[in-house]
């Protein structure tokens, strides 16, 4: 049952923010091993009988959308790999109350698969591509599919045209280093192929066991290099509690950063992730996390799965990259958590939360 929208606003926890994202990382599996998501060469992987069905998905998202959420992502690990995905998009986009449906990908099965999910019914996708050369993306990702994600990226922006959908976005961690000298380039290819590019701060989530804060590139540092390039760089006025920050080159060029490292945003954060087995976090950052799978599949009624979710959003007191940047210099150098923590529970992974 999906609750009346008056109930829905007024839906915050402990610091008033409310709940309008969703994440919804449909499968943990990945195709890729970026070397700052997935760096190691074992990964113990979610059971796949512990998978939510699109059915029961499709039960969860009411009861979210009846509490405020209006803004849906799928994402994964890769989201393209979870069989059967543009049913999972047609299921969804036919939710009343839902404002967007998105998709964040690796961009490697996107060429087969941007027609049939904009058909589906998907508003927009978001492709994470790091380099444009290709040893450098085969030496990142351990695989050697640069030119699968450029047919990938070629045929969302025709598929998203032809069915009049959101302007495509591309998603670059920068990393000192690694990349940190293609940010000009990065930001002139995503404007050639009519898409608008994000630069994300290296973060420390799980998962990101080689991270150090040298290795970070602040924002402050993105924009004095584009400056120098590109001549003096407009801030644009904010137009939702989305994380990045947009900025305009002077000749039009729109870019955005998402400093999550160095200036989080977490006063206005209102997004959560539901995992591909139904567990449920508040922050990216939470050490553990609300089990909607139990009690749906215990027959938990529509009225009973909201009470749970809306009482575990009310107690949410959760600001994890906050703290993390309040940490000493010292503190914040250990490892977030250590690679045996992480066997020990996969759900600790970024790539198993969704990013
Ligand atoms: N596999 C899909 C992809 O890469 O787009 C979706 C899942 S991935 C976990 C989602 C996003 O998280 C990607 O844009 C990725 O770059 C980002 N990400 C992963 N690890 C990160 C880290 N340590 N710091 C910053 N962003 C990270
Ligand atoms: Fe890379 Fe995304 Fe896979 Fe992580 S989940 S390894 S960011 S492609
Ligand atoms: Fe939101 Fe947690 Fe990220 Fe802060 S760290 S922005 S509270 S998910």
């Amino acid at each position: 049952m999906v609750a009346p929208s008056g109930e829905a606003r007024l839906l915050v926890d402990r610091f008033s923010r409310a709940l309008r994202n969703l994440r919804l990382s449909v499968t943990d599996r990945c195709n890729l091993r970026c070397a700052y998501c997935m760096p190691e060469q074992e990964y113990v992987w979610l059971p796949r009988e512990q998978f939510l069905r699109f059915e029961e998905l499709s039960v969860l998202v009411d009861a979210f959308i009846g509490l405020g959420v209006e803004r849906l992502r799928l994402t994964g690990g890769e989201p393209l790999l979870r069989r059967g995905l543009p049913q999972l998009v047609a299921l969804l986009a036919a939710k009343p109350g839902l404002r967007e449906l998105a998709l964040t990908t690796n961009g490697v099965l996107l060429e087969e698969f941007a027609e049939p999910l904009f058909a589906a019914g998907l508003d927009r996708v978001s492709v994470s591509l790091d380099t444009l050369t290709r040893e450098r993306f085969a030496a990142l990702t351990r695989r050697d599919d640069l030119d699968r994600v450029r047919a990938g990226i070629a045929a969302a922006q025709r598929a998203g045209e032809a069915h009049g959908r959101g302007p495509l976005k591309l998603d670059s961690v920068i990393i000192r280093g690694t990349n940190d000298d293609e940010i000009d380039a990065l930001l002139e290819y995503a404007r050639e192929v009519g898409g608008e590019v994000r630069f994300i701060e290296y973060m420390d989530v799980g998962g990101a066991t080689r991270w150090s804060m040298e290795r970070v590139v602040p924002r402050r540092e993105i924009l004095d290099r584009l400056e120098a390039r590109y001549g003096r760089i407009e801030a644009l006025p904010e137009r939702s509690s989305a994380p990045a920050e947009r900025f305009a080159l002077r000749d039009g060029t729109i870019f955005g950063i998402i400093a999550s490292t160095t200036a989080p945003f977490c006063s206005t954060c209102d997004r959560s992730r539901l995992t591909a087995d139904g567990i449920w976090y508040r922050c990216l950052y939470a050490r553990s996390g609300t089990d909607l799978r139990g009690p749906l599949r215990q027959g938990a009624t529509a009225e009973g799965l909201s009470a749970l979710i809306a009482d575990a959003w009310r107690s949410r007191a959760d600001r994890g990259a906050e703290e993390r940047l309040h940490l000493a210099a010292t503190e914040r150098a250990r490892r977030l958590v250590a690679p045996i923590e992480l066997r020990g529970d996969p759900h600790l992974e970024m790539h198993t939360r969704g990013g």
